[in-house]
């Protein structure tokens, strides 16, 4: 069985927008978040 994924680039506000969207309408949906920095955008 596969599973799909999302991988976002990026944890500011853009890409924690994006990944908390995507998982929002598909629960099912594997996401990583990768970024370069210490700290990612917790208001997404
Ligand atoms: C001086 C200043 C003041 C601002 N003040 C406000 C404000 O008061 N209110 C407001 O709403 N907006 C403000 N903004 C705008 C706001 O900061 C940006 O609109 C917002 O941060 C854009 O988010 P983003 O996710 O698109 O991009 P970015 O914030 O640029 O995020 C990109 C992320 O990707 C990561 N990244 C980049 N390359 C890689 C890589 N190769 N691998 C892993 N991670 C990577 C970075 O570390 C970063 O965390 C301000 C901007 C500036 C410059």
């Amino acid at each position: 069985m596969s599973t799909e994924r999302l991988i976002v680039v990026g944890g500011d506000a853009a890409g924690m927008s994006a990944a908390a969207q995507a998982k929002r309408r598909n629960p099912g949906l594997e996401v990583v978040v990768f970024e370069r920095g210490p700290h990612t955008s917790y208001s997404a």
